[in-house]
């Protein structure tokens, strides 16, 4: 079998899409403009990058967006304050602090500082305990947009059997909880897990997001399965540098019925899901309806 490829970049442009209808209706007809604030502390420069790019497909898609540059050495005071000056500003729907954090500041404790209603990563406490007990919540970006992938290509995903590799906070156990949400059986792998081929041969879907570049390989996948690769690992072959998944694509195509590449799979649906989490967390903070389509 040849897989069918799960075309990321077009499907996040269809979330931008219509993220940008609904902004455009809310301007209209109720005159709210949702707006992301976004908190970058220090001078990452892969942090850098990702926040230039949220900010400018936040205006694209006609939001508001605003950008809070700190010094590496802010303290965790100031950070704080910053944080709490945006839960109380009307404009602002949603606040995302860049992670990961400068060493010295408590990335839990800032975390956790963001009005829940405004956390549109999905990360704070609050939003973890009523994703894991099936409540309405925030929910993180990359889960979020694989949610999404797979639904548009199943439909339903009720009884199927989906292997998560990897257990983050921020991928991994978001995503099982999702999956679980929509019915799936869930196993949930990680770097403890025995015999992790045989566990991956029972799945209907595979989710790696484990950060080890092409460890999934073609003969641990089901004929038929949809593998969706999150990982993003930069390696050098040939003397070119080159991003790669945790999949081996080559040998994973043979043998799933769909699967993601990297690039141009996983990756652009993350900032198209945060800009669809503004203005879900905007129509929610205005008592509007809700936004078909762009949440859990
Ligand atoms: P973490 O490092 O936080 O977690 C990795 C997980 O993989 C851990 O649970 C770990 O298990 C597990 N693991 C490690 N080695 C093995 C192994 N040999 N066999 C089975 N499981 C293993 O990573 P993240 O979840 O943050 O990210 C995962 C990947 O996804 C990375 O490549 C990252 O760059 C990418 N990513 C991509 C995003 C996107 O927008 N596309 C967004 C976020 C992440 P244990 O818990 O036992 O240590």
């Amino acid at each position: 079998m040849t897989a069918q490829i799960i075309d990321g970049k077009a499907f996040a442009a269809t979330v931008r899409e219509k993220v940008a209808g609904h902004v455009a209706r809310l301007k209209e007809e109720n005159n709210v403009t949702p707006g992301l604030a976004v908190v970058l502390v220090g001078e990452d420069p892969a942090s850098q990058v990702y926040v230039r790019s949220k900010g400018k497909q936040t205006v694209e898609v006609g939001m508001n967006s605003y950008e809070h540059k700190l010094d590496a050495d802010t303290s965790e005071e100031d950070l704080l304050a910053v944080v709490n000056k945006l839960n109380n500003d009307p404009d602002v729907h949603g606040i995302l602090v860049q992670l990961p954090l400068p060493d010295h500041l408590n990335e839990d404790l800032i975390i956790n500082s963001i009005d829940p209603a405004k956390d549109v990563d999905g990360f704070h406490i609050s939003n973890v305990g009523l994703l894991g007990t099936g409540q309405k919540s925030m929910v993180p970006c990359t889960p979020l947009g694989c949610l999404m992938m797979l639904r548009d290509h199943h439909g339903s995903l009720s009884g199927m059997d989906a292997v998560v590799i990897g257990r983050s906070n921020i991928v991994g156990k978001p995503m099982a909880q999702l999956l679980l949400g929509d019915s799936c059986t869930v196993t949930i792998a990680h770097s403890r897990t025995k015999d992790l081929p045989e566990v991956v041969r029972r799945a209907d879907i595979v989710v790696a997001a484990v950060g080890r570049p092409e460890m999934v390989l073609g003969d641990w996948i089901k004929e038929g399965a949809t593998v969706i690769d999150v990982g993003i690992n930069r390696i050098e072959r040939d003397g070119k540098n080159k991003l790669v998944g945790d999949v081996d694509f080559a040998s994973a195509s043979e043998r799933a019925g769909a699967i993601t590449p990297v690039p141009g799979g996983v990756g652009p649906m993350t900032i198209a899901c945060l800009l669809a989490n503004t203005v879900t967390a905007c129509c929610r903070a205005n008592g509007l309806a809700e936004p078909e389509g762009l949440t859990a």
